[in-house]
């Protein structure tokens, strides 16, 4: 017997709803055979500009915005507190911070108007699924408990319920569900450390710029807000991030002050402080018998380059060209054949980026002895250099390697 969907997408993130979207409007399957299962489904009628301000923030790159765009929630995402960042500000903690060995990278050395956008998750999760129940995707808050992957369906179950679908997404993030119950593995590796997140005012302006410091223990970054104050992601050692989540306001502030070495004048802390703990994470498999995943169920990445939504958003964009050509051949797009060009295509790209981001933070955030001490040396290197310092921006805004349709 044919299940009743086509597609059912485990995770209402920005990832799984991007995906159900892309599946739709780029693979052309019909949204009524697309079903989008939560634990806590995004209300319907939720405006983005109407949320308070989420302090989780991500920096999306160009290829990003272009995939949002074809998702139909840009207009919402752009029009919601979001900031263009135009220059990015790279120093190690032994060079001054605006002295000549400071790395930037400026838009408009480029060409571009800007690098990237920095956009609230709550905004980018509102917008995606207005865009989803405009298309007339459905919706269903289920805890999924167990899946059943037979030969023509996958079954999945939460309580009494049961879903089938030809195809199911896991996009149900880093400790995902629908990865143990099919039975994908994943190798996962602590860093040791945890990044703080919290809004932060600064008495210099932020000048559309993303400021980030290597420490030698950590990194610290400040992301430009549209408001004229900056999100920092502060990544560091457990212990030490520990005491700085313990101690008052103004003692953490004197420490964040430090460690930023005045780039930005005096700071206020404008929030309260998040704590995230890092580790890297990558599954065995993206894709078994009518299973994929994508996002942060698939990869979970270091926060020091930003990088993660947007390698997400690069799988959903890549799943729909990889099932539109599947549907184009009259092909089963639960079928493993299918779905492995497309573990091929994305597990490359992302290892590479994984590989990448794991180098920067091994010799540039926390290293030492004399590799390190080379790759410190070699970032005024990059600066001078136009063509590897083109290499860089083109990888941090997403348009390098093999862009799927969407981002292109
Ligand atoms: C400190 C920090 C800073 C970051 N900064 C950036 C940045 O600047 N740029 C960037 O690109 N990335 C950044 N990232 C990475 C980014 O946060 C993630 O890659 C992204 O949030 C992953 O989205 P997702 O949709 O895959 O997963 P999630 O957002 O985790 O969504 C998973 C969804 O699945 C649902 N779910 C889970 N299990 C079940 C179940 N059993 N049944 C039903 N539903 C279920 C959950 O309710 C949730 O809604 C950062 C990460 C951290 C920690």
């Amino acid at each position: 017997m044919s299940p009743e969907r086509d597609v059912a997408v485990v995770g209402a993130g920005p990832i799984g709803l991007a995906t159900a979207i892309l599946l739709n409007r780029r693979a052309g399957i019909p949204a009524s055979r697309i079903t989008i299962l939560d634990r806590r489904v995004p209300p319907a009628g939720q405006r983005a500009a109407d949320l308070p301000v989420d302090l989780r923030v991500f920096a999306l790159s160009r290829a990003s915005e272009r995939i949002l765009r074809a998702c139909d929630a840009w207009e919402e995402i752009a029009a919601t507190r979001t900031e263009r960042y135009e220059r990015m500000h790279v120093w190690h903690a032994d060079v001054p911070p605006r002295g000549g060995d400071a790395l930037v990278f400026d838009a408009a050395e480029t060409g571009e108007r800007d690098l990237g956008v920095i956009a609230e998750n709550a905004v980018l999760q509102a917008a995606l699924a207005a865009a989803a129940r405009r298309a007339g995707i459905g919706f269903e808050e289920a805890e999924i408990e167990s899946l059943a992957q037979g030969r023509d369906a996958a079954v999945l179950r939460a309580g009494a319920r049961e879903f089938g679908a030809r195809l199911v997404v896991g996009a149900d993030g880093a400790q995902s569900r629908v990865r143990e119950l099919a039975g994908l593995g994943a190798s996962r590796a602590d860093y040791g450390q945890v990044a703080i997140v919290a809004m932060i005012a600064t008495e210099r302006p932020h000048e559309h710029t993303a400021w980030q410091r290597f420490l030698g223990d950590g990194t610290l970054a400040f992301l430009p807000l549209a408001d004229g104050r900056c999100s920092i992601v502060w990544s560091l050692p457990t212990a030490r991030a520990e005491k700085l989540l313990a101690i008052s306001p103004s003692a953490f502030v004197g420490a964040l002050e430090e460690d930023l070495d005045g780039a930005l004048g005096r700071l206020e802390l404008a929030s309260e402080r998040l704590r995230f703990p890092l580790w890297r994470l990558s599954a065995e498999h993206y894709v078994g018998p009518r299973v994929a995943l994508v996002g942060d169920a698939a990869h979970v990445v270091h926060p020091l380059a930003g990088q993660g939504a947007n390698l997400g958003l690069l799988d959903a964009a890549a799943l729909a060209d990889v099932l539109e050509a599947g549907l184009r051949e009259r092909e089963d797009i639960g079928a493993e054949r299918i779905l492995r060009r497309y573990e091929r295509w994305r597990r490359s790209e992302n290892d590479l980026m994984a590989a990448a981001i794991d180098g920067f933070d091994r010799l540039l955030a926390r290293g030492s002895g004399r590799v390190a001490a080379l790759a410190q040396r070699g970032l005024p290197f990059v600066s001078r250099a136009p063509v590897a310092k083109r290499v860089f921006i083109e990888r941090a805004m997403g348009l390098a390697g093999e862009l799927p349709a969407a981002a292109r």
